[in-house]
């Protein structure tokens, strides 16, 4: 059986009370605890003290502020869990991406608990969403007691397990702009329903008459810097969106991340599912795009 060492439990009873305990020495955020406690039971993560935020119903939400286009954007607090990102309506309309993700992320138990801050917290290289919001061109905003600040998602993870987040702060929200033209996918292989990938990739594409204005590429579980393809990106930006177009994109990102063989398969699949996922990530991408472009035109 495996046991974690001896812990001490405090529940956090608001935001500002959370942030005092976690400017303490050695306490740390416990949120659905599906990756946490694990680590705590193989002694890999040995915290003095937890901190449970999951009283905490104000940073548990998923809303629209302002209109595609004009400097909208959605707001996801960090307690959402995974089924509230799954179920939620707004999300799934502006970025299809949230859906396709959550279905493949883990289980339906894992999800009701699972939050969407421990997610990217984590800090997992297998973690699905870290490349989905790469993808999205996210922003974290990073909780502190003297107030918020905000990073990049493709700045938030400094390597596998390491975030930028510091003592005494605490992930609050993630904000993604909301675009109009803009179409979003995630494809992924894992051996089983509701394992992890062995390899996956985001794509979001904003189009314009056909030609690609923004690209977004994030991929999982395959050692790509931030989760992000940022060649592929940058060769895919001004082209037009054709099949050759988007097989080009997906070999130079097979080419410029870093898969290492393990027990999921060896690298050269793990490159081989880097390019056929990526193509048919953009694939999707672009035809929803073009079905968004259809409504609003
Ligand atoms: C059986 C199983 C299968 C899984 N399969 C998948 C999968 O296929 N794909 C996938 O992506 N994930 C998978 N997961 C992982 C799961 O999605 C994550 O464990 C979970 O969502 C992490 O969130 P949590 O709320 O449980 O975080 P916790 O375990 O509570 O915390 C994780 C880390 O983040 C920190 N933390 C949490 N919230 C915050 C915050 N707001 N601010 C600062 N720090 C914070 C904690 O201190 C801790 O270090 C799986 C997990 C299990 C148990």
């Amino acid at each position: 059986m495996q046991v974690p060492s001896h812990v001490e439990y405090e529940r956090a009873t608001s935001v500002e009370h959370a942030l005092t305990l976690l400017g303490r020495p050695d306490h740390r955020v416990l949120a659905g605890g599906h990756s946490l406690i694990p680590m705590m039971k193989l002694r890999l993560a040995q915290p003095g003290v937890l901190v449970d935020i999951n009283g905490l119903a104000e940073l548990a939400y998923i809303t629209l502020d302002g209109a595609a286009g004009r400097g909208g954007q959605l707001r996801i607090g960090a307690l959402a869990r995974h089924a509230d990102l799954l179920d939620s309506e707004t999300a799934g309309r502006h970025f299809p991406i949230f859906h396709d993700a959550e279905r493949v992320v883990a289980d339906p138990i894992v999800r009701l608990w699972g939050t969407i801050g421990g997610s990217l917290c984590q800090a997992d290289p297998s973690e699905d969403l870290s490349a989905v919001f790469a993808a999205v061109r996210a922003t974290a905003v990073i909780r502190g007691q003297d107030g918020d600040r905000e990073v990049p998602v493709r700045e938030f993870h400094r390597g596998p397990y390491e975030t930028v987040i510091g003592p005494g702060e605490l992930l609050a929200e993630i904000r993604v702009p909301v675009t109009t033209g803009t179409g979003s996918a995630y494809e992924k292989v894992a051996r089983r329903v509701g394992d992890w990938s062995v390899a996956a990739a985001a794509a979001v594409l904003q189009l314009d008459h056909g030609t690609v204005k923004q690209a977004g590429i994030g991929l999982t579980a395959v050692g790509a810097e931030h989760f992000v393809a940022a060649e592929a990106e940058d060769f895919l930006r001004d082209r037009p969106a054709t099949e050759e177009n988007f097989a080009q994109a997906a070999t130079i990102a097979a080419e410029h991340c870093h898969p290492v063989a393990d027990q999921r398969g060896p690298e050269d699949y793990k490159r081989h599912l880097v390019a056929e996922l990526t193509t048919r990530a953009l694939r999707r991408a672009a035809g929803r795009a073009s079905q968004a472009a259809g409504k609003t035109a």
